[in-house]
């Protein structure tokens, strides 16, 4: 039995219990009477995935069926690897201790591209053929794909049967059920997908064929087997009547987010143009303070947790944050519970929102700034002003904190030298600001903590026209900031720009890195979010292989007419939108948030809801 062989290895890897199951609140079924298994794959380890709400959401969601059965799966580490090679361990999922090839579907949700080439380490670890042309016609193994990366899937299009576009609730549901029909009469796998590619959200990759230009751009995009042209991602409409679990598994091992995780909104209304996530979520949707305070008080109930975040782009965007909290604190003092916030923005940071925070937080605060000028900021859209961001320094300085963490991105859009030594400029005003307060902190210095990302150009995002800046260009930078900075109270720290150079590729790539990212993964790259398993040599040793130019899709700017590879998926946010947005960008203009005025993204008029 493969639990025994399981056991006999586990005290030989470190963290055995990512590997077991058996956690409080994970669900068993008796197969016997179990219609269709879903296998729901998180391309990374448990500790990771095991903080992933929409897991949480569809695995409670979909064992509500009495006959269908989710079960959870994830990357093993690489000692765990090599003992299931070494043993014949195939993958499993951690309910039933079943080999994962056994089930009628592997669901993998897609985070972040860096998870990629573990998608293929999966397949193959659990006996599945890798390319989706390699399955059998017959009916099970369908391998299907979702979360904000499959926006744009085409570099993992010949791995998957189906990617579904947008929100998970009905449209899973939907394809099992439409798979336990066809199942019953016995349909090919073929069969299946024609099916399938006709319910709204659902995307078919090998029905569809691009036909490339000699300049290597996409001339335009062929149908088979009646698939729709365009396929709309799918939204829930009412969040308050949406499911949501009163339980969640609770691990035996620490986790990433080790607490109670509550959603409150969907979507954004701010619209910074570097954000993917505030257009792929759009429209904006909110769950009522008395929904959010229920699901809270019944998951720490539950679960046993005593401590709550609230999930969301941006909390303090709720319309109603402050009754929200109010009723949530006195819930988790009296209960001896924490709550975390963990999306806030500068300019509604209100003195009666601190106070509450500081009931909360004993941890200093950070605000993502971006950019660091006036004009950059308002190149990107972040619409926070100077003003806001000491106003908020000054609020956080004066009720007792004395360091800031800024989140700044390089390689923006129309950034110069000037916009680089902004960045010190701003820290320097900020340490000024705090000696000049009085009842600041007595005996403590600041400290501004700097952390710049290298900006990845995103699709769905009015800068997904944009290149990203070379590497020489983002070393410039950094030493230009580093020389910019003369005191020790403000630190800065670098993501590797080698990482935002693959993410771009992958995020706006097309069907022909199919066969790079294969490439890759056969040269051993796999958890290349981890810096230790980061081998950006192999992967240009494999794009150079597969006569890939990363440059065409790293540093090349896409024309506002060009086909792009996800023009055929329909995220709701109209092209027209986007370009115009870029427009608006070039000429360092800002777009109000869609409280004050709609700028007619088109995503509302066409599912037929009314905005603000
Ligand atoms: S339609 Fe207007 S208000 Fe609605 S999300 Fe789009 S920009 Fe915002």
């Amino acid at each position: 039995m493969l639990k025994d062989k399981i056991e006999k290895h586990l005290l030989e890897v470190q963290k055995p219990s990512r590997y077991i199951g058996g956690e409080v609140g994970s669900v068993i079924k008796d197969k016997s009477k179990v219609d269709v298994r879903f296998a729901f794959c998180f391309p990374d380890t448990y500790d990771i995935g095991m903080s992933h709400l929409g897991m949480k959401i569809l695995y409670s969601l979909t064992n509500e069926r009495e006959n269908y059965w989710c079960e959870r799966c994830f990357a093993p580490s690489e000692d765990f690897e090599a003992v299931m090679r070494e043993n014949d361990i195939p993958l499993y999922a951690l309910e039933s201790l079943d080999p994962i090839k056994d089930f009628d579907f592997i669901g993998f949700t897609m985070q972040y591209e860096l998870s990629y080439a573990n998608v293929l380490n999966m397949l193959d670890l659990a006996g599945i053929p890798i390319f989706s042309k390699d399955r059998t016609q017959e009916l099970t193994q369908i391998v299907i794909a979702g979360g904000p990366c499959v926006c744009n899937p085409e570099p993992l299009a010949d791995f998957f049967d189906i990617c579904v576009l947008g929100e998970g609730e009905e449209v899973n549901l939907e394809l099992m059920d439409l798979y336990y029909e066809l199942k019953k009469e016995g349909a090919t796998r073929d069969e299946f997908l024609r099916k399938a590619c006709q319910i709204e959200g659902v995307y078919v990759p090998k029905f569809y064929e691009f036909v490339y230009k000699d300049d290597g751009t996409i001339d335009h995009i062929e149908t088979t087997n009646g698939a729709p042209e365009v396929i709309r991602k799918r939204i829930i409409r009412d969040l308050d009547k949406v499911y949501y679990p009163d339980n969640f598994v609770v691990p035996f091992t620490e986790i990433v987010q080790d607490r109670v995780s509550v959603e409150v909104l969907r979507g954004c209304i701010r619209g910074c143009r570097f954000c993917q996530a505030g257009f792929i979520y759009r429209p904006f949707r909110e769950k009522h303070a008395e929904t959010v305070c229920r699901s809270a008080k019944n998951l720490c109930k539950n679960t046993g947790y005593d401590e709550i975040s609230l999930a969301s782009l941006s909390t303090s965007d709720h319309s109603e944050i402050d009754p929200m909290l109010t009723k949530l604190l006195d819930y988790t003092v009296s209960e001896k519970i924490n709550l975390s916030l963990p999306s806030l923005r500068v300019d509604n940071f209100s003195e009666s929102l601190l106070e509450k925070i500081k009931r909360v937080r004993k941890s200093g605060l950070t605000f993502a700034a971006e950019g660091g000028t006036q004009r950059l900021r308002d190149v990107i859209n972040k619409n926070v002003s100077e003003e806001e961001i000491m106003n908020t320094c000054r609020i956080a300085f004066e009720g007792g904190y004395s360091s800031v963490k800024l989140y700044f991105m390089m390689g923006l859009p129309t950034e110069t030298d000037e916009d680089i030594v902004g960045i010190a400029e701003l820290a320097n005003r900020i340490i000024d600001l705090y000696y000049s307060i009085e009842n600041r902190p007595k005996g403590r210095g600041v400290q501004i903590s700097i952390s710049c990302a290298t900006f990845v150009p995103k699709p769905f995002t009015p800068f997904q026209f944009e290149p990203q800046d070379t590497r020489e260009m983002i070393e410039h930078k950094q030493k230009l900031l580093l020389d910019s900075i003369k005191t020790k109270k403000i630190k800065v720290s670098y993501h590797n720009p080698d990482v935002s150079m693959l993410e771009v590729i992958l995020a706006k790539g097309d069907r022909r890195l199919c066969k790079a990212v294969y490439a890759a993964w056969k040269k051993g790259c796999k958890f290349d979010s981890w810096d230790e398993y980061f081998h950006f040599d192999k992967w240009l040793e494999a794009f150079e292989e597969c006569g890939i130019d990363t440059s065409f899709y790293a540093n090349r700017r896409f024309e506002y007419d060009e086909i792009l590879p996800w023009d055929h998926l329909d995220y709701l946010v109209s092209k027209e939108f986007l370009v115009r947005e870029n427009k608006t960008a070039r000429q360092s203009k800002t777009t109000p948030n869609c409280r004050l005025r709609c700028s007619g993204c088109g995503v509302n008029k066409k599912v037929g809801r009314e905005c603000f």
